[in-house]
C-alpha cells in the first residue's frame, strides 16, 4: 500500500490540491464526478499546444506527423491498459456518454427490432438509461431492469429469470456512481454469453478503481471517460470487439471516417477511423495517454489497495456519527460513500461542507431510479481518489458533527 510519505509526494503532483477555499485548505472529495489532473497531464497538453499543435492524419509536415504519432500512441496505451487485442478496437469519443450514444445509434439501431428486450440495471447512471429508453421507443422494444437488494447489490437470480429469447442486448454499469457497488461483471458477462447476448460494460466509475482486462472479461463493448481518470474533460473511449465494430454502420459522418467520397458514393474508412468523424480532441487524447502512464508509474495495485483502505477508514469514521446512514452497503464497493444525515437536506450539508473547504456532491448523482429505490431524492456523496488522506476524512467527519450541532 502507498505510505504516508508517498501520498504526500503524490499530492504535490496535483497543483489544485494546494488551493484555498474561503481561506481553508481544499478537501476534494468529489472524485466520482471528476478527478483532479496531475501536473504531468497539464504539461502534456501545454506541450502539445506550445510545440506541435497540428491536425492529425492528413498532414505530411513534421508537426502533423508528431501529433498523429502521439495521438495514436495514446490509443495504444489505452489498448494495453485494458488489454484489448487490437489498437483499432479503441475509439476515441467525448466520454462514456458519447460512447453509449454511439452504441445506441449504431449497434442498437441495427440490431434491436420490434418486441426485443434490452436489459439494464436499477443502478445505472442516466447515461446508460436514456439512450436505451429512446432506442426502445423508436423500435417499439422494451427496457428491462435488474433489481437490487437493500444493500444496493444486483439480484443475480432475478437477472437470470429476466433473460428470454427476446433479450438482444445487456448494458450494465461496473461500479455504481451513486452507491459504489462493484457489480460481478465477469459472472454476468458469462451468463449473457451463455445465451449469446452481447453485453456493454459502463466502466466510467471502475476504470480508475479496478483493473480491467477486456479479453479476460470477454465483454463485447466497454465505455469510459478520461476526466474520471486524471485526464482532461471531453475525451474518453469506446472499446469494442473488432468483428462487432466491422459489422456496425458509422456513427457520425464527415471527414476522416471516409476512404473516398464522390457525389455518388462514399466508402467508409477502416477501424478505428470509421467511428472518428471530424477533428478529434487531439490534446485530450494525448493527455489521457499521459494520465495512464502516470497511474502506471505509481502502480495501479498500490492505488487500489490505498483507495480500499480510505474507503474502510471513511466508512468506520462516518458510522461513528449519530444519525448518519450509509446508502449502499454492498459487500464489494469502490471508494464512493453516499449517506444521509438525520433529516438534514443534502444540499444544506453540501453548502455547509463547502464553507469548510470540503467539496462533496449532493443530489441524485444522475441516477434518479436508484434514489427512488431507496425512497430518497438525494444523498451526500464523498468519493475518494488516491491523493486523499485520512486527515481529510477526519475533517469531513468533524465538519459533519458541527453541522449536526447547528441543526439540533
Ligand atoms: N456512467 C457512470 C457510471 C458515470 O458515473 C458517469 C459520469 N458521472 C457516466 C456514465 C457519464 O460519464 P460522462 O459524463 O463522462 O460522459
Amino acid at each position: 500500500m502507498l505510505s504516508t510519505e508517498q501520498i504526500s509526494q503524490i499530492r504535490k503532483d496535483f497543483p489544485i490540491l494546494k488551493e484555498k477555499i474561503y481561506n481553508k485548505n481544499l478537501v476534494y472529495l468529489d472524485n466520482a464526478a471528476t478527478t483532479q489532473k496531475p501536473q504531468c497531464v497539464i504539461d502534456e497538453i501545454i506541450n502539445f499546444y506550445t510545440h506541435y499543435n497540428s491536425n492529425i492524419h492528413r498532414g505530411v509536415h513534421a508537426l502533423s506527423q508528431k501529433a498523429t504519432n502521439e495521438y495514436e500512441n495514446a490509443r495504444c496505451r489505452i489498448q494495453k491498459f485494458i488489454n484489448a487485442k487490437h489498437s483499432e478496437e479503441i475509439i476515441f469519443t467525448r466520454g462514456a456518454t458519447e460512447s453509449i450514444n454511439l452504441l445506441a445509434a449504431t449497434f442498437g439501431m441495427q440490431n434491436i427490432k420490434e418486441n426485443d428486450e434490452i436489459i439494464i440495471s436499477h443502478l445505472e447512471h442516466h447515461a446508460n438509461i436514456v439512450p436505451w429508453q429512446i432506442l426502445c421507443q423508436k423500435k417499439n422494444a422494451k427496457l428491462i431492469v435488474i433489481p437490487v437488494n437493500n444493500n444496493g447489490e444486483l439480484l443475480i437470480d432475478e437477472f437470470k429469470k429476466l433473460i428470454t429469447n427476446k433479450t438482444k442486448l445487456i448494458s450494465l454499469v461496473h461500479v455504481s456512481n451513486s452507491l459504489g457497488t462493484i457489480n460481478p461483471i465477469k459472472e454476468i458477462i458469462q451468463i449473457a454469453h451463455s445465451h449469446n447476448i452481447p453485453i456493454i460494460i459502463d466502466a466510467a466509475q471502475s476504470i480508475q478503481h479496478t483493473k480491467i482486462d477486456v479479453q479476460a472479461l470477454d465483454c463485447d463493448f466497454l465505455v469510459a471517460s478520461g476526466h474520471k481518470f486524471y485526464a482532461p474533460t471531453g475525451i474518453g473511449f469506446l472499446y469494442g470487439k473488432k468483428n462487432l465494430f466491422d459489422n456496425m454502420p458509422p456513427y457520425q459522418t464527415g471527414g476522416d471516417m471516409i476512404l473516398t467520397v464522390s457525389f455518388n458514393k462514399t466508402i467508409f474508412n477502416e477501424l478505428p477511423y470509421k467511428f472518428e468523424a471530424g477533428t478529434p480532441d487531439i490534446a485530450g487524447a494525448i493527455g489521457l495517454g499521459r494520465a495512464i502512464q502516470y497511474v502506471q508509474d505509481i502502480g495501479f495495485d498500490n492505488i487500489i489497495d490505498y483507495e480500499n483502505h480510505l474507503l474502510n477508514y471513511a466508512t468506520e469514521q462516518l458510522l461513528q456519527i449519530d444519525g448518519l446512514k450509509i446508502i449502499g452497503t454492498a459487500k464489494h464497493k469502490a471508494s464512493v460513500l453516499s449517506f444521509s444525515l438525520r433529516d438534514i437536506h443534502p444540499h444544506d450539508i453540501g453548502t455547509l461542507l463547502d464553507n469548510e473547504g470540503i467539496a462533496v456532491r449532493t443530489g441524485h448523482h444522475c441516477s434518479e431510479p436508484i434514489m427512488h429505490r431507496f425512497d430518497i431524492d438525494a444523498t451526500t456523496r464523498a468519493s475518494f481518489a488516491f491523493y486523499n488522506t485520512e486527515e481529510e476524512i477526519d475533517r469531513l467527519v468533524k465538519a459533519l458533527k458541527n453541522i449536526i450541532n447547528l441543526f439540533y
